[in-house]
């Protein structure tokens, strides 16, 4: 199943909700998720797999382009794509470019809509969202929702597990994510980047696992490298006498504490990596793959 929808709409935080736990770094700023992530709800007859894809947006680099094509492919593959909206918004033109990719990709699978932010969104909100989605997908189900307080999320879960087709179970019961825990850590560094940096900074820095280790004195030593494309940058994120880095490295690190259910050391130095948003060999190297990652069927 897919998770299909612009920037910053909740997609994160409602498979969060699903799943009961925080897999996919939640952020104010958009353009967390830079990969496709699986979410898994296991129930005695039904297993759902969650795809959160990056956002479709217009690309301005190789790295966004890599972004939409993943996130293309997910939907083409999917037997089910929920599409998740704003409600306290009106939808925009960035909503209907999701509505359209998802009706073109999914021809032959239901779409779902999640109208999210029910408690922040208005009658006047709301109805706009509506008209446009009668328009864009006239023949999807629209449910109401609040992935942040959890406002019908268990309703919609049901709805879900009922339209998927029936299959093996494909993840053992108590798996939540496949994603390894390093690729976790550097998504929570990476939103520890966003939470503190402004404007374009945050979206040149890949983050770099180098190592992640139990420590033989207990713990887990883990280092990472930010990785940004100019000098004025790394300035910026070594902030003076290096308060930036120690801000980003302790929010990281609490972070990732919460999520290992252990301590951390956490050790982040910056370099400097001209141009590699546009380049092949250091998207691959940061964990962009060209091509979607092998889908089981049921996904
Ligand atoms: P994504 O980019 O679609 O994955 O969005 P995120 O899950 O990262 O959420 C973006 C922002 O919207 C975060 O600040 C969330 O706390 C907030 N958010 C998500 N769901 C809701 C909701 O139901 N209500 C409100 N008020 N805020 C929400
Ligand atoms: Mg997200």
């Amino acid at each position: 199943m897919a998770v299909a929808g612009k920037p910053n709409v909740g997609k994160s935080t409602l498979i969060n909700r699903f799943v009961g736990q925080s897999i996919a770094a939640v952020s104010a700023r958009p353009q967390t998720t830079q990969r496709n992530q699986l979410g898994i709800v296991t129930r005695p007859l039904a297993q759902a797999i969650f795809v959160d894809t990056p956002g479709l947006h217009r690309p301005h680099h190789k790295l966004g382009h890599r972004m939409n094509t993943a996130a293309e492919h997910a939907i083409r593959d999917a037997d089910l794509v929920l599409v998740v909206l704003d409600a306290s918004h009106p939808a925009d033109e960035e909503d209907r470019r999701v509505a359209e990719g998802v009706s073109a990709g999914a021809r032959a699978h239901p779409v779902v809509v999640a109208l999210n932010k029910a408690d922040a969104a208005s009658t006047e909100t709301s109805t706009a969202c509506r008209r446009a989605l009668f328009e864009w997908l006239p023949a999807s189900e629209v449910w109401p929702v609040s992935a942040l307080q959890g406002e019908g999320v268990a309703e919609l879960l049901d709805r879900l597990l009922l339209l998927l087709p029936q299959g093996p179970i494909y993840f053992p019961e108590d798996q939540v994510t496949d994603a390894y825990e390093r690729d976790l850590a550097a998504e929570l560094i990476r939103a520890a980047c966003l939470h503190y940096l402004r404007q374009e900074v945050p979206y040149s820095i890949a983050v770099y696992v180098e190592e992640f280790r139990e420590r033989a004195t207990g713990g887990a030593y883990l280092a990472a490298t930010l990785y940004v494309e100019r000098e004025s940058q790394k300035a910026i994120v070594v902030g003076t006498r290096g308060q930036m880095m120690k801000q980003i490295g302790t929010r990281a690190r609490l972070e990732i504490e919460a999520l290992t259910g252990r301590r951390v050391y956490l050790d982040l130095r910056v370099k400097v990596q001209p141009g590699w948003r546009d380049d092949e060999g250091a998207l691959e190297r940061f964990g962009y793959a060209p091509q979607n990652r092998d889908r089981r069927p049921g996904a």
